[in-house]
Order: C-alpha cells, then sequence, then structure tokens
C-alpha cells in the first residue's frame, strides 16, 4: 500500500546553536532553489544594523508580538535567547501558494512545533565544527554585544543536546562542503517516493486503461 502522503511540498527546517551558519547556508540554498521559499518569521528582537523588516523577519514589540499569539497566528512560536520568534500560518499559507516548499530558520523549540502538525517536514540541524570555532565565528560576526554573545554561546550546549529530534545532522567546517550536503539532502529528499505516488499511481493507470481499450 503506498503512502497517502503524495505532497510533493518540502518543508525544510534548518536549526543550529547561533553563530553555527545556518543563515549562511540557508541563503546559498536559496539562490539556488528559488522555489524554496523562506519563511519571514516575526520577533522581538531589535533588528541589526544590515537586517530589513520584512525580508529577515517582521520585527514588532512584545505586546504586538503577545496578541498575535492569542489571535491564533502563529503555527509556532518560542523565547529564544530571551526575544519571542514565532511562523505564522499565514507564512506557510504563502508559500504552498505560491512555492515548492518553504524552508524555515528556527530554534528546536519550533521544530518540534513544526513537526507536530507537519510530520512530513524534514529537520536538519548544523554543528559547528567545535565550540572554540562557534565562539570564534559568533564573535567574528559582530552582530551582538558582550552580554548576547555570552548568552548566546551559554545556550549552544543546551540546543546541541536536542540533536536527536532531527533527520540529519550537518557539521559546518568547509562551508562549501556543507552547502553540499545540504543541498544533497534537498535533492534526496524531493526524489522521495512518498512524493512521487500521485504521479506513479496516474502512469499506472494510464497504462491501465491502455491495455483494456
Ligand atoms: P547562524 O545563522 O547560525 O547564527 P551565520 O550564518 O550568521 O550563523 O554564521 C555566523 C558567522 O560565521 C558569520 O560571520 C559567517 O560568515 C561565518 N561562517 C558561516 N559558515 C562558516 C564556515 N563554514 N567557516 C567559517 N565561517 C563561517
Ligand atoms: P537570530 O536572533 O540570530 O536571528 O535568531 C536566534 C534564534 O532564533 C535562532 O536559533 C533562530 O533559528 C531562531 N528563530 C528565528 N526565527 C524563529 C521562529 O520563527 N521560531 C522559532 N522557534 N525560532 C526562531
Amino acid at each position: 500500500m503506498l503512502s497517502e502522503r503524495v505532497d510533493d511540498f518540502l518543508l525544510l527546517i534548518l536549526s543550529s546553536p547561533s553563530g553555527a551558519g545556518k543563515t549562511t547556508l540557508s541563503n546559498r540554498l536559496r539562490g539556488e532553489f528559488p522555489n524554496l521559499r523562506f519563511s519571514v518569521s516575526h520577533t522581538t528582537r531589535r533588528p541589526r544594523p544590515t537586517e530589513v523588516d520584512g525580508r529577515e523577519y517582521h520585527f514588532v514589540d512584545r505586546p504586538s508580538f503577545e496578541k498575535m499569539i492569542r489571535a491564533g497566528a502563529f503555527a509556532e512560536h518560542a523565547e529564544v535567547h530571551g526575544n519571542l520568534y514565532g511562523t505564522t500560518v499565514r507564512e506557510i499559507d504563502l508559500a504552498r501558494e505560491s512555492a515548492g516548499g518553504v524552508m524555515f530558520d528556527i530554534d528546536y523549540q519550533g521544530a518540534r512545533q513544526i513537526k507536530a502538525h507537519f510530520p512530513e517536514a524534514v529537520g536538519v540541524f548544523v554543528l559547528p565544527p567545535s565550540l572554540a570555532e562557534l565562539e570564534r565565528r559568533l564573535r567574528g560576526r559582530g552582530t551582538e554585544d558582550e552580554a548576547t554573545t555570552t548568552r548566546r554561546l551559554a545556550a549552544a550546549k543546551g540546543e546541541i543536546a536536542h540533536y536527536g529530534f532531527f533527520d540529519y545532522v550537518i557539521v559546518n567546517d568547509d562551508v562549501d562542503q556543507a552547502y553540499g550536503r545540504l543541498r544533497g539532502i534537498v535533492l534526496a529528499e524531493r526524489c522521495k517516493r512518498e512524493r512521487w505516488a500521485r504521479r506513479c499511481e496516474s502512469l499506472l493507470s494510464e497504462a491501465k486503461r491502455e491495455a483494456s481499450s
């Protein structure tokens, strides 16, 4: 019996400790797979100088975010490093209407909620080569003040502890190699038999019709 899961829409979750490289990898993925829509989350975090409202995030204040929670606007939401982050139901609906898939850059708490709604979602956890290198990257990025950097580094171990929840793990040592692994996952997931069941069944029906005519 073929699976009921015949949807070829890919839900891809990228998670990692802060600074491991998921933004870097997801930007490359967006360049190569334009029909994979990047899910723009809402957050109460302040924008970084290079960030544009509506592009990296929808930046909102805490009362607005909390109002959205009460209104049931979020498919998932969580408090991460002292700020609220969430993916709206609308963001996923928009992707379903216009794209071949959606990519979420969310933490493990959000990943768990998305998986609960959509068990077919594919979870990828990005690991730094070492904790020392994670610290170098986070500091080298220069986007966080000292207190935030310390807080994010302290959270890293707790985040890595949730690796078992993901389908794939990528060590982001050399960025080209890490990206090669990520694109390999996307290509393989798109070839999963379950996604092609409808096409296979339709060819079988056609063959049956031809045989009986
Ligand atoms: P995240 O989105 O997981 O917080 P970023 O993608 O912002 O992480 O990466 C953190 C920093 O590390 C950035 O300055 C980025 O350019 C750098 N970086 C990402 N991947 C690598 C890599 N493989 N080797 C060296 N530096 C990297
Ligand atoms: P940053 O502040 O560095 O952009 O993101 C901090 C953390 O919040 C990262 O682990 C990122 O994946 C996570 N995050 C970003 N958007 C969302 C979201 O919509 N939901 C959840 N649960 N986490 C998010």
